[in-house]
């Protein structure tokens, strides 16, 4: 029973009678000494969305190289390309059976493809394919991870690319191509939907701190409206705890928001899910910052859920959450546990030589039931998954 002397109440009714908030209801929110409330708002549009089902995907991430020509100074993840030596044009420190001594790397498409295989052996439904921006592979590179892993392994989803590297892709091309040409080749070659990430923070002041020259706001939605015209599905992220207000998170929600109105009413395709990402300080240009406390994580999931009325899902990703918290985020909101990952490059919240992240199936289900909730594998969409008699890694 929600008490009357909350400084929510009337947000509270809102929330009873399935109104939007707005964003003056959003900063109260975030604002509010009351977060018992809060939690519970967010639980009761997630209930009413989903009842006590928790979702949870076997999956695989594949991260294919850790080179990118840009340097975003929240990114631990990576690695400058080893130059090439003016006189003769040899690459002295490129990659080769040894390793690069900075840790960048770049996988072959037998690795890809192999990481791949091994993961629908172990009964993954979906791959998490994404990279840095390369500067030196082709754009026949990518076609060829989803023609190869979508003829090794059918049974996959392949989940690949942000977009972020759909733009880099049509400019490497040649001839240079459209994001959505890009996308429909890659499409036909097996792609099968997106995943959210590159989003940040969708504000200039923010994006000159904290990543610039990385694809703003508008590259980032001309992605997605073209994805969702062709009718293909992708997520949405929000990286905070950085250098961001919380007014600049709001107007981010906002933002997706009115994107989610226009898709779900016009377009063939939509976001499936919000994925908040708490960010991680450790081995960035950011180290000095102290990152997202855990009542700021279970804040923001919290938001997040009621300030997207629109949108079907709200995922804790476990890797940059920890499991613990996002365990508790799911009765804060969220319905989405993700996945067992089990190899993450990206984001290494242990430090170095972390990179093997996994949680088995039974691990999940236990931290699902542990509360109250009924766990439910689901495919890449959000279709159910019959269950299987596999063990392994499930
Ligand atoms: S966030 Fe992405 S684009 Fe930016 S430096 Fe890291 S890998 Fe490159």
């Amino acid at each position: 029973m929600l008490v009357s002397t909350s400084d929510l109440a009337d947000i509270a009714e809102k929330v009873r009678a399935g109104q939007r908030l707005t964003f003056e209801d959003g900063l109260r929110l975030y604002r509010s000494p009351d977060i018992h409330t809060l939690g519970e708002l967010a639980s009761l549009v997630r209930e009413r969305l989903h009842g006590r089902t928790s979702y949870y995907v076997v999956n695989r991430h594949i991260n294919y190289t850790n080179y990118c020509v840009l340097r975003c100074r929240f990114c631990s993840f990576y690695r400058a390309y080893p130059r090439e030596d003016p006189k003769d044009g040899a690459c002295p420190g490129e990659p080769d059976a040894a390793g690069d001594p900075s840790g960048g790397y770049e996988l072959s498409i037998e690795q890809i493809v192999e990481q791949a295989r091994q993961a629908a052996d172990r009964g993954a439904t979906e791959v998490h394919i994404v990279g840095g921006l390369h500067p030196k592979l082709p754009f026949e590179y990518y076609l060829d991870i989803c023609r190869q892993i979508r003829r090794a392994c059918p049974q996959l989803h392949i989940k690949a690319f942000t977009a972020i590297e759909i733009i880099h892709f049509g400019r490497i091309a040649k001839p240079r191509l459209t994001v959505r040409e890009v996308l429909e080749r890659l499409r036909e070659a097996g792609l099968g939907s997106l995943p959210g990430g590159g989003a940040e923070i969708f504000d200039d002041r923010v994006h000159d701190e904290a990543f610039r020259g990385k694809v703003g706001q508008q590259g980032w939605f001309d992605v997605h409206r073209a994805a969702h015209e062709l009718g293909i599905f992708s997520n949405a992220t929000m990286l905070y705890g950085h250098v961001e207000t919380v007014e600049e998170r709001l107007r981010h929600l906002a933002k997706l928001r009115e994107h989610q109105d226009w898709a779900t009413g016009s377009a063939a395709a939509h976001f499936n899910c919000i994925v908040p990402l708490s960010f991680v300080p450790l081995g960035s240009d950011l180290a000095a910052l102290p990152g997202p406390t855990g009542l700021d994580d279970l804040r923001t999931l919290a938001i997040c859920r009621l300030m997207l009325d629109n949108f079907p899902h709200v995922k804790a990703f476990w890797p940059m959450h920890s499991p613990k918290l996002a365990q508790v985020s799911l009765n804060w909101g969220v319905d989405d546990f993700d996945g067992t990952v089990a190899y993450y490059d990206v984001t290494r919240r242990e430090g170095d030589g972390t990179t093997r992240q996994e949680l088995t199936v039974d691990q999940i289900r236990r931290l699902i039931r542990e509360t109250g909730g009924v766990p439910l594998e689901r495919d890449a969409l959000y279709r159910p998954v019959a269950p299987t008699n596999s063990s392994g890694g499930r």
